[in-house]
């Protein structure tokens, strides 16, 4: 059986109990090299299993090895960081085994998005302040659709998440405020979250580039009132009127 399962965002314990168990009776790992922290191999793959970075790896040779494994009858794992369905390049993996009427499974996994909110310890959904989380990237190799273009997605000024982006600061937050993000709108940095070496930048839409401009990849931006304490202590949300109508409205509801 071919598994693809989420590593989680890099701590070795963020892993899902169910990925862990079949990493562990996995014989055949093939693992996305740039972003899974190795240690979850030492701690849970066995000593017996093959081993396959795929950074350096084409789609055609990765595919070989999933398929080869498939017919060996070997547990095999196609190990992808956060987890699979954002941003994995998951899809055309998924398809080609279709065509081939091999099976597969998914075990999904924690995203870096939630190690980040974890992190920052804040919600990206704030009564009054957003309601919305919008998950992109700015074009980079891979070209996003014009009507997802960052100054058209800032227009909803909603909590914004950002992967895949963290070299072009400068140009997404020059986006996000010709797009309608006041440009004091707090935005933060997160490199290698939940990892030992994590590192948190704060600043502002217009201070942020500078902020983190050492920052060049494994990291997520996020920009939203979501991020301000000063913002929130403002909000309503614990305001007795405000928790009134809640729990009348849950009630009725
Ligand atoms: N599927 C992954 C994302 C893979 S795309 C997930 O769910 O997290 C790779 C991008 O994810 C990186 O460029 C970066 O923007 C983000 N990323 C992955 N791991 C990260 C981490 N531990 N901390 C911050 N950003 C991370």
């Amino acid at each position: 059986m071919i598994y693809f399962i989420g590593a989680g965002p890099g701590a070795v314990d963020l892993i899902t109990v169910r990925g862990a168990e079949i990493l562990r009776k996995a014989q055949r790992i093939i693992y996305a090299g740039s972003l899974v922290n190795p240690e979850i191999l030492k701690v849970y793959a066995s000593s017996e299993c093959e081993v396959f970075d795929s950074s350096s790896l084409t789609l055609e040779e990765i595919l070989a090895l999933l398929i080869d494994g498939h017919n060996r009858g070997l547990v095999t794992v196609r190990l992808h960081s956060g987890d699979p369905a954002l941003y994995g390049a998951v899809r055309e993996q998924f398809e080609a085994l279709r065509a081939k009427n091999i099976p597969f499974e998914i075990i999904p996994g924690v995203s870096s998005l939630f190690a980040a909110s974890a992190s920052l310890k804040t919600e990206y959904m704030t009564p009054e302040l957003s309601q919305t989380l919008i998950i992109s990237r700015l074009e980079g190799r891979t070209p996003v659709p014009e009507r997802e273009s960052l100054s058209s997605l800032a227009a909803h000024r909603s909590s914004l998440a950002l992967f895949l982006s963290a070299g072009m600061l400068e140009k997404v937050c020059d986006e996000l405020i010709s797009g309608g993000y006041d440009k004091n709108t707090p935005a933060a940095v997160v490199y290698k979250a939940s990892w030992p070496e994590e590192k948190i930048l704060r600043g502002t839409l217009e201070t942020l580039p500078e902020i983190a401009k050492d920052i060049r990849k494994s990291a997520l931006i996020l920009v939203g009132e979501f991020l301000s304490d000063e913002k929130f202590a403002k909000s309503r949300l614990y305001d007795k009127t405000f928790s009134h109508e809640y729990r009348n409205s849950c009630l009725h509801s």
